[in-house]
């Protein structure tokens, strides 16, 4: 049957009925003869309440304690699970990061997986010990704890997965991937197979069920990924995943995907900034001279636009930030307003982008026009524009992000019948 790796977000472990539920779900797949390892993640709410006790503690902290502080949550929840799945006879063991060990990097609060020693945890699980590791953490180079920024269980699963070569079952509290946010859209579709390209995509444009470096990670490495649900029952026939066909949503190679939709997904994320430059000289440099000081300030910047001036020797740039960077992003911007060379500055809070996702744009034509005609009829002003080979998004004021997904899904017969 070979090795699984099964990963349990925040409300799929969130109090001790929950964690019982999962044990049932590991117990199936111990059943069906899989050698199986656990990752989880803190109960739902742990980890905000202990970034809030560190603010509290001091506003300007220790970068080091407080990865020390917030991988506590779920040193919790694998000594929890192992306990629930011994009481169900089944052998197993929690690991924290340093103890298998999850090198990273070690840039704290931020780090990356450098490599994953998983050669002892393989072999108990051959001899059938279920691993129960602690998501989100590892150990850097001077043997701290580090941990892998907000959502960074999904990446410790596919890591894991990756390192022992096996498939990696993601459950959370949706039962799979959505054509769009079905609190947004009531005709939201469940995605029964996404490239991995796309997924990147979706994740890393606004769709919260994956953290973008897991899919990032699970593309690189070639990682079987599925998206299901905790919550259905652990022992109904369907939760069989020996079943291909899964019953969540599969993340896979685009030759092993079957239909293809023109577009795959539509994402939107409210909390875009944006930032007019006007009147650059329209020379070598100008660019660097804008955006190299933002980037030493951590501020990363999304969309670009730069577009000639009526006069024809200035430029103006626009581009996008998040809302919480804008005040950040100005005062960087201000004083460097001469070595820039710029006229005016403007900024505006209160945009949406709208994006809508398929590999199938490769090979289709007109998809774009369709966007922006579908926008149109509904009145709705496109602000600025960028694409990619599998992707075109769109700024719109927000007010008017719930219309322009609903409609968007319509205009790509995405719609469930
Ligand atoms: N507990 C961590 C967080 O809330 C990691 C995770 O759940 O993926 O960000
Ligand atoms: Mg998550």
């Amino acid at each position: 049957m070979g090795r699984l790796v099964m990963k349990f977000g925040g409300t799929s472990v969130a109090d001790l009925e929950c964690i019982r539920n999962v044990a049932l779900h590991v117990e199936r797949e111990v059943k069906a003869g899989h050698e199986v390892a656990v990752v989880v993640s803190a109960m739902a709410g742990t980890t905000d309440t202990l970034i809030d006790l560190c603010r509290n503690a001091a506003p300007m902290h220790d970068a080091r304690e407080y990865d020390a502080v917030i991988a506590s949550g779920e040193q919790v929840t694998a000594g929890l699970l192992a306990i629930a799945l011994q009481e169900r006879g089944i052998p197993a063991r929690s690991w924290q990061g340093w103890q298998v060990p999850v090198k990273t990097d070690g840039v704290h609060g931020a780090a990356r997986i450098s490599e994953i020693e998983a050669g002892e945890i393989r072999k108990r699980m051959e001899q059938g010990q279920v691993a129960v590791l602690t998501g989100f953490q590892g150990i850097g180079p001077d043997k701290r704890i580090t941990t892998l920024g907000r959502g960074g269980s999904d990446t410790s699963a596919v890591a894991l997965a990756a390192a022992l070569e096996a498939r990696c079952d993601i459950y959370t509290d949706v039962d799979g991937v959505y054509t769009c946010d079905p609190r947004i859209v009531p005709g939201a579709r469940k995605i029964k197979r996404i490239t991995y390209e796309e997924m990147l995509e979706m994740a890393s444009l606004g769709a919260k069920v994956l953290q973008t470096r897991s899919v990032e990670l699970a593309m690189v490495y070639k990682v079987p990924l599925q998206v299901r649900s905790t919550f259905e029952p652990p022992d109904s026939d369907d939760q069989n995943s020996s079943d291909r066909a899964g019953p969540g949503t599969i993340v896979c190679d685009e030759d092993e995907t079957v239909e293809q939709q023109v577009v795959t997904g539509i994402t939107y994320s409210k909390d875009e900034a944006k930032i007019s430059i006007r009147r650059v000289k329209d020379q070598p440099g100008v660019s660097a001279a804008l955006f190299g000081p933002l980037a030493e300030a951590d501020i990363s910047v999304d969309m670009i636009v730069q577009n000639v001036s009526a006069d024809g020797e200035t430029a103006n740039i626009t581009f996008t930030v998040a809302t919480r960077d804008v005040e950040r992003a100005l005062e960087v911007l201000k004083p460097a307003k001469e070595r820039i060379g710029y006229h005016e500055l403007h900024s505006a809070t209160g945009i949406a982008k709208v994006s809508v996702i398929g590999i199938g744009m490769r090979s289709h034509a007109g998809v774009a026009a369709r966007m922006f005609k579908a926008l149109a009829d509904r009145g709705i002003n496109i602000q600025a524009i960028t694409t990619s080979e599998i992707k075109i998004s769109v700024l719109i004021d927000a007010a008017y992000t719930e219309l322009a997904v609903r409609v968007l899904h319509t205009a790509y017969g995405l719609d469930a019948t």
